[in-house]
This record gives C-alpha cells, structure tokens and sequence, in this order.
C-alpha cells in the first residue's frame, strides 16, 4: 500500500508491479492535480521512467534540453554554458528532459490505470497504521468514515507534510529554508527568440535568482523567481502578488530580458522551501513502513533532484522488496542503506548551490571567474555523480 500519488508514489506503485507485487495506492485529494509548472528530469530520473516503459507517453510532451546558460545578473552575459543534448545524453546514456508536470503526471497516470496490478484510489486518506507479523494494518480515512485494511508494507509517499512520516517520526519536521520559490508562465511569444532555445537560462544576482526554461513543446516558458523572504502563515503554497516580485527584479541590478520576463507573469503561484534535515528519515527497525520522495527527505530545489530522488526512491525500494519479500523490514533497513548518504549528498549540494548562486560583491565577482574559468564540459563533468547513477 501506497500513501499519496504524487511523483514518488505513482512511480513506486509502477515500480512495485514491474517486480511482480501488486500496489494500492491512496491519495487524499479527490482529483489528481500538478502545479502548472515545468520540471527537470535529469538522466538519472529520465532514465528509471524510460525503463518502467514511460518513454512513448512522455517523449511526445517533453523538450530534451540543449544546455544550461549560466548568467550573471548584473551584467547580463552569460558566464557559460553547460552542454546538455546529445552530449548528456551520449555520456550518461538518457536524456535531460524538461516536461510540463501536468504531462509527467498525466502520462505516470494512464500507466498506473493500464496496469491491473495497481488501484489508485481517490478522496482516500492515510490515517494510521500497524506493523504486524502479517504486515500492516491501514487506516484510511474518508470524512468522517475509517477502514482498517491489511497489506504486506506500507510507503509514506506523500509529500512534505506527510502524516506517515508524523506517526513513525513523530519529531521531524521540516524547516523552513529562509527562501521563497514564485512560479510563473509566459507565452514564449512574449520573451525574444534567442531566450525561447532548448535551454535552461539562470540569472544569479545578490539575494536572488532567476531560472526559465520551455515547456509544452516550446510554446510556452516556465520561471521560477527565488528570492529570500519572511514565512509565517501556515500551508506552503499560495498566490503571488506581481508587483512584489517584480520589485526584487529591478534596473539595474537585472538585465533587461530577466525584467521582461518577469514583468510578463501574469498569474503567479509561491511556495515557502522547506527541507528535512540532511539524510532524510526512512524507516524504523523491525517496521514494515517505510518513506519516500519529499516525505522522506524534502530539499531545496537548486539542484532540480528532489523528484529525481523519489523517482530512484521508487526504483531501490522495489528492487529491494523483491530482493526479500517475506523480510520486509529487512528489505527497508536495506533502502535505507542504500539511499541514506546519496540523498545527503544530494541535500547538501543544493542548498551550496543555493547560497553560491545568491553571492554579491566581490565574492559574485569571484563565482562568476570561477564559473568561466571550469567553463561548461568541466561543470558537466562535475554532476556525474547525480546523472550517472545506474541502479541495479
Ligand atoms: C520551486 C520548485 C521547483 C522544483 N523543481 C524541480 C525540478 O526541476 N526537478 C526535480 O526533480 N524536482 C523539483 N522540485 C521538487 C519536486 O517537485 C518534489 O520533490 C516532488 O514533487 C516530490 O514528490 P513526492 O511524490 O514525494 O511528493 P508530492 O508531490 O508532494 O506528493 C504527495 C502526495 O501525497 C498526497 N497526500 C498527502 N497527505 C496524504 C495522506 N495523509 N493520505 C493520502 N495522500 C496524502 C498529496 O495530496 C500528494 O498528492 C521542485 C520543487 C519546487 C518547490
């Protein structure tokens, strides 16, 4: 049983059921709905989605990126370039794709009501469960209505506040990073030709930054603004003010293309980033729960991984449970192992990056070297780490 179908959770049921087991998954919400906004899917993702059979429904919707421009706010040139494309995909042997998430989840969807071996059951809540010598015992919850069910495991894939992970962690809670993601989409009419290329554009300034990218088949592009900010309202996510975001991409501090963009965001979305602490949280011994995804280990995004982990999330702990089906908490002391240090990594990385792309002064002066003097490949070369990953 499987608890939210978000990214992590419709992947692992796909995941579970390439192996031979048979998953359902419950999902709060009454209607299955993304963000209307674009998502990184870098080759260590793209490539598990591929291998779970996803590549005819995605490839059509998604845009395999050309490169990475790296840009200096204030002067507006572009410090370099880091080559995706053929290069990405020759080197770790899957694309970087970029896809509307709508897409993404739409095409995990018909996957998941193609298979006979996955339910997904809508309006239906996680609300507490029992470890057993069968298993476990779910409760789920509609309105005021709880209905126990027994199943072999648990997953907790149900986002950044997830109930599972408050009954096996009671302690845990996200905190809050000290920066605000905006959300926006322009029609790629609206912004000059050469910004509507197969690339992501970032734009690092003093406190802030600015990534844009197509998506939808390059009609339209998608911006995320990051900027640092007070949060003191509960929930994580809300509509955005115009003029107030507008307000941290002014002259001159941001080049003319960076403002136009900006300008153009007619309807904006905010989330307050939150993260749980480095390493994440992922089991308790002798338990047949186990957590995944955001739930799990909820980062920042400057690295664009925190689906791609809850993608190979997915793809470990169905290898694992297949590895010993009859020892489950076994087989999640192993995921655990298995993702504990990589996650951290992963973590870490992007909350450095977070505070590098934010320098001002001297020490923006010394990146910006920095960057042109590694130069594209180099950069590149320096994810390996991340995009190479092949899981057994
Ligand atoms: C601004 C921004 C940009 C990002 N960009 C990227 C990117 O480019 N690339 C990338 O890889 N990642 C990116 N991420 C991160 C990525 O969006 C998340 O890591 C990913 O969506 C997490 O998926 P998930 O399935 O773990 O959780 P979620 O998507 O949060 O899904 C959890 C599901 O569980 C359901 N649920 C909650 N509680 C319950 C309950 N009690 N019972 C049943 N169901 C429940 C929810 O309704 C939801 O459907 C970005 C994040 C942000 C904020």
């Amino acid at each position: 049983m499987i608890a939210g179908a978000g990214i992590g959770g419709l992947t692992a049921a796909l995941a579970l059921a390439a192996k031979g087991f048979r998953a359902v998954i419950i999902e709060k919400a009454e209607k299955l709905e993304e963000a209307g906004a674009g998502i990184q899917l870098s080759p260590n993702a793209s490539r598990i989605l591929i291998e779970l059979g996803l590549e005819p429904l995605l490839a059509p919707h998604a845009i395999a990126l050309d490169a990475v421009s790296m840009m200096s706010a204030p002067s507006g040139r572009e410090l370099t370039r880091i080559p995706l494309g053929d290069a990405a995909r020759f080197r770790y042997g899957a694309p970087y794709w970029i896809v509307h998430r709508a897409d993404l989840q739409a095409a995990l969807l018909a996957k998941v009501n193609d298979n006979p071996d996955i339910e997904l059951r809508l309006g239906l809540q996680f609300d507490d469960v029992a470890s057993h010598v069968k298993g476990v015992t779910v409760v789920q919850r509609k309105d005021m209505a709880r209905e126990p069910e027994t199943a072999l495991a648990l997953i907790g894939a149900d986002g950044l506040w997830s109930s599972v992970r408050n009954h096996l962690f009671p302690d845990v809670r996200p905190s809050f990073s000290g920066r605000i993601a905006w959300r926006g989409i322009i029609e790629a009419s609206q912004v000059p030709r050469d910004f509507r290329e197969k690339r992501v554009q970032l734009w690092m300034g003093r406190n802030a930054h600015l990534v844009a990218y197509p998506i939808s088949g390059g009609r339209r592009v998608n911006l995320v603004a990051i900027v640092e900010g007070e949060w003191n309202r509960p929930g994580w996510s809300e509509p955005g003010n115009a003029a107030e975001i507008k307000a941290y991409f002014d002259a001159p501090k941001w080049p003319v293309p960076a403002r136009l963009m900006v300008a153009a965001v007619e309807s904006w979305r905010r989330w307050a980033l939150y993260s749980i602490k480095d390493g994440g949280v992922w089991t308790k011994d002798n338990e047949n729960v186990a957590l995944l995804g955001d739930a799990a280990h909820a980062m920042l995004p400057f690295m664009a991984q925190g689906a791609g982990m809850a993608i190979e999330d997915a793809a470990v702990i169905a290898h694992c449970l297949a590895q010993s089906p009859g020892d489950v908490a076994g087989a999640f002391a192993r995921y655990a192992g298995q993702r504990r240090a990589r996650v951290a990594r992963v973590q870490r990385a992007a909350r450095m990056t977070g505070q590098i792309y934010h320098l001002g002064g001297p020490f923006a002066a010394a990146r910006d070297l920095g960057i042109r003097w590694i130069g594209g490949a180099q950069l590149l070369a320096r994810q390996d780490w991340i995009y190479d990953q092949r899981l057994g």
